[in-house]
């Protein structure tokens, strides 16, 4: 096979290997299996910022479009200081099988800039991602690529791309983007969209498996869009949150957090770690809390081949992309643990971006009410099917949720044919 090393990277590894895993389980035509190893395009610019210092910093930025199969383009948008060219190609590859899942109209795509968010202030990030949007315009647009928000990025920035895109149009574009606010064109309910859609999963994963989501006890990694909506709604649900971090540490209580007082506690220090009456955990401690269920909504590779055996959880439901390694993967596997893939249970961003996308073009906007029971529909029937296949093809959840998306992409390359 040709050489992908300009894309290395342990997270573009693992996803090459699932797809060269499930292709031969599909029995996948080699031609397209070989153009699916690669993106179709990927953009890298400098991004020149004047700090508030005076002093020009140069960030480095990405845009990667995995796949235009099935449609315009569709991923987040990601402010972290682990970001390069294979991450953000891996992700975008995670996306096309996402949407081919989900059946969505869209390929994957993903954006990204390294640096570290949380030391810059909101001007020079609004000065950052302006200049990043004007350099990768022409990779951008409500039919070409639609980002949305991501780890370390959020409606705000959301919406100084859609300013910025615009400005260059000579009109308002709200299509360029998703996960915007909704004044300018956003959607009822995108914010919680991928929190909630986990909790959907969830309980549909419960009751395949015979069991109750109330009174189960849940860890929860990452206290941002994705973790703190997942906690607040399970805990909602009549769960005990016994743990949770941010990237500052974690809070640990076995008779259970209160969620309104964490959140009190999070807006006013800016973490959760301090949090009165729970004990501190590092986030590598809380992974391995007494525990029913375990969300891991942060970053990548937490779950590894050197902690997977000591993991409490009987049910994994990935909101971060790509948290586990393969070899994990095999412990848990092995050990009956029942892990609810990122491209199934971290779904329900994309799938209101979906909907916010198609009321932005109509110019026609939905209830709360009927988006959430949409969600809830198509939530409830992607991860009914991959339950089915799991139990036909005799294999794991993730490998069925790969095998849909990847069959359905493959489908359209092989429908379009190959040009010229
Ligand atoms: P966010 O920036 O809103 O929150 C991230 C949280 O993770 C914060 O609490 C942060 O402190 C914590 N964190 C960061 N680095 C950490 C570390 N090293 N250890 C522990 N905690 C750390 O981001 P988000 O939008 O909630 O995204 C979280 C994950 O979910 C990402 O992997 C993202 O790709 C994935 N995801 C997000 C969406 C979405 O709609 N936002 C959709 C699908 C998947």
């Amino acid at each position: 096979m040709p050489d992908t090393s300009e894309f290395d990277s342990p997270l573009f590894r693992t996803t090459l290997h699932q797809l060269d895993t499930v292709a031969s389980r599909l029995n996948l035509d080699p031609n397209l299996h070989e153009r699916l190893r690669y993106p179709r395009r990927a953009l890298v610019v400098s991004v020149p910022i004047q700090m508030d210092n005076g002093k020009t910093e140069i960030f480095i930025g990405y845009s990667v479009h995995h796949n235009t199969a099935l449609g315009p383009t569709k991923g987040g948008l990601r402010y972290h200081s682990d970001v390069n060219l294979g991450e953000v190609t891996a992700l975008a590859m995670l996306m096309s099988w996402k949407c081919g899942l989900f059946q969505l109209p869209y390929g994957g795509a993903k954006g990204g800039i390294r640096c570290n968010p949380r030391s810059m202030s909101s001007r020079e990030i609004e000065r950052m991602t302006r200049r990043y949007t004007s350099e990768i315009i022409l990779l951008i647009g409500p039919d070409l690529d639609i980002p949305a928000p991501d780890l370390g990025t959020d409606e705000q920035v959301m919406a100084w791309v859609m300013d910025t895109y615009s400005m260059t149009q000579g009109k308002s574009v709200p299509g360029v983007v998703t996960g915007k606010p909704i004044l300018i064109g956003g959607s009822a309910g995108r914010r919680e969209a991928t929190g909630r859609g986990i909790v959907y999963t969830l309980f549909r994963a419960a009751r395949h498996l015979g069991h109750e989501v109330k009174g189960k006890r849940v860890v929860v990694q990452g206290f941002g869009n994705v973790g703190a909506v997942a906690a607040r709604l399970l805990w909602r649900e009549g769960c005990t949150i016994v743990g949770i971090s941010d990237v500052k540490g974690g809070v640990y209580s076995p008779r259970g957090l209160d969620l309104r007082q964490l959140e009190a506690h999070a807006a006013e220090s800016g973490s959760v770690s301090g949090f009165p009456d729970a004990d501190r955990v590092t986030n590598a401690e809380l992974l391995e809390l007494p525990c029913d269920i375990l969300i891991p909504a942060a970053i990548g590779s937490q779950i590894r081949e050197d902690n997977a055996s000591r993991i409490k959880a009987s049910i994994i439901a990935e909101g971060a992309n790509g948290p586990t390694t393969p070899e994990a993967d095999q412990i848990l596997r092995e050990r009956g643990v029942t892990v609810v893939p990122d491209i199934l249970a971290n779904g329900g961003g994309v799938v209101v971006s979906y909907f916010e996308w198609v009321q932005g073009l109509q110019f026609y906007f939905w209830r709360e009410s009927e988006i959430l029971s949409r969600l809830q529909e198509v939530m409830t029937r992607a991860f009914n099917r991959i339950w089915a296949v799991a139990q036909k093809e005799g294999t794991d959840l993730r490998t069925a949720a790969l095998m849909e998306g990847i069959r359905r992409v493959a489908e359209g390359f092989r429908i379009r044919g190959l040009y010229p």
